[in-house]
């Protein structure tokens, strides 16, 4: 595989998913950002143009703790890409962040997804994976130069029940 600068990359990004650009360029600088409303002031995890809440165009990167709870997960047992022949099986986790749970809805909240990582950064064991764990985010740095935020257990102790699914 050819291994691009990280320039390229991000060019790369603007070309096909610009509404990303801004949440790279922060993780390069190890800071973990997503979109705020300037009409409504809400916080989205996804970085779509519009506002899901008011439809407002109008946006800025806001920086955000890191800390969390594992909302949802999946272990993908297969690699598409062969890049992720030797992560299988891994975690990918749904983390609610700890900014503005509850809102604006009682349903709702600023949600990311991303892998679950162990402290040598390499996938999480899929058995210690599970709903309602505390997590906090960590910055991998690529070799190609991308920073990808990802996701570590944390020591802290659940704020409610942990739960996994059956059979996993
Ligand atoms: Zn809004």
């Amino acid at each position: 595989m050819p291994v691009y600068e990280y320039k390229d990359l991000l060019l790369n990004i603007i070309e096909q998913d610009s509404e990303y650009f801004g949440y790279f360029e922060a993780a390069k600088e190890h800071k973990l950002v997503v979109k705020k409303c300037l009409d409504c002031d809400l916080l989205r995890g996804e970085p779509g143009a519009s506002c899901p809440w008011c439809s407002s165009m109008r946006s800025e990167w806001h920086e955000v703790s890191g800390k969390g709870t594992i909302y949802s997960y999946q272990i993908i047992p297969h690699a598409i890409l062969p890049g992720f022949r030797d992560w299988t099986p891994y975690p990918v986790v749904l983390v609610e962040l700890d900014e503005q749970s509850g809102k604006p809805l009682e349903h709702d909240g600023l949600r990311i997804t991303a892998n679950l990582l162990d402290e040598n950064m390499n996938p999480e064991h899929e058995e210690n994976v599970a709903i309602g764990k505390r997590v906090n985010v960590v910055f991998q740095d690529m070799e190609n130069g991308l920073t990808l935020p990802q996701f570590t257990l944390s020591d802290e102790e659940p704020a409610g029940a942990i739960w996994r699914y059956p059979n996993t």
